[in-house]
């Protein structure tokens, strides 16, 4: 019998997988999620859906109901809306579809790390540009990467992961005009800034916003993501993506999800509430710290390295994300926003840290 394993395919670029340590801690706030989980109604009626199910049949492989409901609520059309296993998946079929060996992509960091990843698992060149000191987006730097790249796909990121600024409408503006193929905004954390891109999409321009139900819908666990975009864009993705990715159980509660729209909206406001607050407790401390659209905020500690404060955060039971050996983000931490309470024991515990 033969023995030995074969090499795998030499496309993980300068990244080794997604990072993200799953520390036991009291106060979790490394991750973006919800603090809150969804409501309880929202529960019953997905177990209610369960007892309906035909588990013996494969699920409707275009998502009808739910690609429907998605498209109502954004005033665009079914033909419009991709739907996904969490917008990584939604990122994944991008790539799988414009992308590959002999094609380009273009992000401009620091930016969501998944962008480049994905780019490099599926053989596409990563054209990578540097963002401004204060992490906005410069446009002559945006010119030159697009220029000498040609990308096929143009990623931002509003508002922007781990720096936590929306991207303005000018700039999305801007970069349509300069870009070749298609542009990516992804809306991740779109409910938390003041605009979306979403009414710029059309069916005859080259404008993806993707979204997902991780952050604002309390469903991190049920993964699952979509994107607006032209109808021949979707139609496209259609033929890459794998028959049946969706499963039943998930489409239900996506859309029964949507139902709830007013308690999703509520919990994202008392979230920005809590967010402006984490950012005025970082300014009265010895840290920079980078205002934000987003659920999360980016801080640096200007005497202590973020390694040693990450740890002693930790060691109070506090877990927020380390970026300190990330490009360009040295000694940076990011701490995504959880209750009230959670936030009061992030923000005693880096008072204590700190001295
Ligand atoms: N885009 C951005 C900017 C993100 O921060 C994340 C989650 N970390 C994702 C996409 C992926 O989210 P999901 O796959 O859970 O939908």
């Amino acid at each position: 019998m033969r023995s030995g394993l074969p090499q795998p395919a030499d496309n993980l670029g300068e990244l080794e997988g997604y990072h993200s340590p799953q520390v036991d801690v009291e106060v979790r706030l490394n991750t973006n999620e919800s603090p809150y989980g969804p409501p309880r109604e929202w529960v019953g009626e997905v177990v209610g859906e369960l007892e309906r199910i035909d588990f013996n049949r494969y699920p409707d492989r275009s998502a009808r109901a739910l690609r429907q409901a998605l498209a109502e609520s954004h005033g665009v059309d079914a033909s419009q809306v991709f739907v996904a296993n969490g917008s990584n998946e939604v990122l994944q079929t991008l790539f799988l579809t414009y992308g590959g060996p002999g094609r380009s992509a273009a992000v401009f960091e620091p930016t969501y790390a998944m962008h480049s990843q994905i780019g490099h698992q599926t053989f596409t060149n990563v054209a990578v540009g540097q963002r401004r000191d204060d992490f906005t987006l410069d446009l002559d730097e945006a010119k030159r990467v697009i220029g000498d790249a040609s990308p096929s796909l143009t990623f931002l990121c509003s508002p922007n992961n781990p720096t936590g600024l929306a991207e303005p409408r000018e700039t999305v503006d801007a970069v349509l005009d300069l870009a070749p193929g298609l542009v990516v905004v992804d809306e991740a954390y779109g409910q938390f800034s003041s605009w979306t891109a979403l009414d710029m999409v059309g069916d005859d321009i080259p404008l993806v916003v993707t979204r997902t139900y991780s952050k604002t819908w309390s469903m991190a666990g049920f993964r699952l993501g979509y994107l607006v975009a032209a109808a021949g864009v979707v139609a496209e993705l259609e033929k890459r993506v794998l028959p049946y990715h969706l499963d039943t159980v998930k489409q239900a509660a996506g859309l029964l999800a949507l139902r709830h729209t007013d308690d999703m909206e509520r919990r994202v406001a008392a979230l920005v509430e809590e967010r402006d607050r984490i950012v005025q407790a970082l300014r009265e401390l010895p840290v920079d710290v980078w205002p934000s659209d987003a659920n999360f905020v980016l801080f640096r500690p200007r005497a202590a390295s973020g390694d040693d404060v990450w740890q002693a955060l930790v060691d109070r039971s506090v877990l927020v994300r380390n970026c300190s050996t990330w490009p360009r983000l040295e000694n940076c931490l990011r701490v995504t926003v959880g209750t009230p309470d959670e936030d009061d024991r992030f923000l005693s515990a880096l008072r204590e840290v700190l001295g």
